[in-house]
């Protein structure tokens, strides 16, 4: 198992402590795992060293795209993760050429593409990285550990330390830290936290799409010549409302998720599910299923609104302590960019504590890295759901005249390869969307789209 070896900061500071061991909080543990001597993690749950979901993160049973912009930051710190992942069954496979993506009534362009993608249950993706992660050296794991509280100096400025519970004891006590960082997803109490401190909780923008996901299981039969493929369908909004994605996962397994925006909701009986799968414009899905043995039960999930927490906009935040992955943003997951956006925060704090800045000034500094990170998917993926008039909440500036264009993007990528690449580069966060206005693409697009 290879690990990038830890580049030993100069200034090695004492102790981290990561709240939150699921990925974005393994992400951030292996990224302190270079600048501080001891991290230690602090997950409420049991964890198994297996691949499984547990209950803290109820969405790792459904389908869970890896976008190429998270898969990278997760190479450079796992180099042989794509080993690792293709040894235990996950389909790593050209990101344009193996990828069968119905929308806006055809087929995108299938071309080969210098991008790749991974196609594995999230249990799978989550297990590897903890297992490299817990492999370093200064890196420790403390399950069935729930954190109460956070102390802090008697001025209430700097945060010293947790104080958490050993779920099993029932015991109560208190972890001392220089850094301590909440990565406890979507339901972080860091708001109301920071309110008993006396300082402000961040201001909040909440999207509405009441969108609702179904998730099966199903055997795959390797001589399928539509095995080895990705399979999606995205809606041509506000006329459709419904999504697909089956992707070949390992255990020669499809793991197939279907749900609707605003009320278009998948029912869970077989009955309800087979025939909504079965009224998606791409016939593929139907056609496996019906002939596929299920090998789960029909598992949903209800997802009313994206959250963004603006700690950037903040003037005054605690010494010592930082907050990232859903905790500070959580996207409407259709668009499948959590991983990647809190594997990219990760690598923005390693570099921000690489430059020794001092600590007065991290919170803020990294802040303001995290909402550059956060900009880009939060504008796509927000500006997708603003094509719904059911969708409510601070609407982007000028979101009318730009979705039209994107229209004739998503237009011209069922004709023209070229602006096809450039589409899939933006929606991997790979490149700004500002590219898909450059010249070389803006008349592709007017006259192929
Ligand atoms: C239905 C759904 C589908 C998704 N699909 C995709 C996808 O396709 N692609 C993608 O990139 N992203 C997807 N996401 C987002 C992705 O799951 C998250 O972005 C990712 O898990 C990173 O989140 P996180 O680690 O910040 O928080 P979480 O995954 O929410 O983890 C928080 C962790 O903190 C622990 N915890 C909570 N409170 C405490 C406490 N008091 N003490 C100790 N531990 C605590 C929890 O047990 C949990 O392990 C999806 C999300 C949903 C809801």
């Amino acid at each position: 198992m290879k690990v990038a070896e830890n580049q030993k900061n100069t200034n090695q500071r004492g102790q981290a402590i990561v709240l939150g061991g699921s990925l974005g909080g393994l992400m951030v543990a292996r990224a302190l795992s270079n600048h501080y001597e001891r991290v230690t993690i602090i997950e409420k749950d049991q964890v198994e060293r297996q691949p499984c979901s547990r209950k803290g993160q109820p969405q790792t049973r459904h389908l869970h795209g890896l976008l190429p912009g998270g898969l990278n930051v997760m190479l450079h710190y796992f180099p042989d993760l794509k080993d690792a992942l293709a040894a235990n069954g996950a389909l790593l496979a050209n990101f344009a050429q193996d990828m069968i993506w119905y929308t806006h009534g055809g087929y995108r362009k299938r071309f080969e593409m210098d991008l790749t993608a991974a196609a594995m249950s999230r249990p799978l993706l989550e297990h590897l990285i903890r297992e490299r992660v817990l492999a370093l050296p200064n890196v420790e794991l403390m399950d069935n550990t729930s954190v109460k509280n956070l102390i802090s100096t008697p001025d209430q400025q700097q945060i010293t330390g947790v104080n958490i519970q050993l779920t099993e004891l029932g015991k109560v006590m208190d972890l001392h830290a220089d850094l301590v960082v909440d990565v406890t997803g979507r339901g972080s109490r860091t708001p109301k936290w920071l309110e008993e401190l006396g300082f402000e909780a961040p201001s909040v923008s909440e999207v509405k799409v009441n969108v609702a996901y179904a998730t099966r299981m199903y055997k795959r039969d390797p001589l399928d010549p539509r095995s080895t493929n990705w399979m999606l369908y995205t809606p041509m909004a506000p006329e459709e409302m419904r999504f697909g994605g089956m992707f070949p996962v390992e255990g020669d397994r499809w793991m197939l998720t279907v749900g609707g925006w605003h009320g278009d909701h998948v029912g869970c009986d077989e009955a309800a599910f087979n025939e909504f799968v079965r009224q998606l414009p791409m016939p593929e899905f139907y056609d496996i299923i019906s002939n596929s043995e299920p090998l789960s039960e029909i598992i949903p999930y209800k997802y009313s609104h994206s959250l963004r927490r603006h700690y950037e906009k903040l003037k005054k935040f605690p010494l010592g302590f930082l907050v990232m992955g859903d905790a500070v943003c959580s996207f409407n997951p259709v668009y499948g960019q959590g991983m990647t956006s809190a594997s990219m925060q990760a690598i923005e704090l390693d570099k921000l504590l690489g430059k020794n800045i001092p600590e007065q000034h991290l919170a803020h500094r990294f802040f303001k890295e995290a909402a550059k990170v956060v900009d880009i998917p939060w504008q796509l993926a927000v500006g997708e759901d603003f094509r719904y008039s059911a969708t409510t909440g601070p609407k982007p500036a000028g979101i009318g005249v730009i979705n039209k264009y994107v229209t004739r993007v998503h237009r011209a990528t069922l004709k023209d390869p070229v602006v096809c690449d450039a589409f899939l580069r933006v929606m991997s966060l790979l490149k700004a969307p500002t590219s898909l206005f450059h010249p070389k693409i803006f008349w592709r697009v007017m006259w192929a789209g």
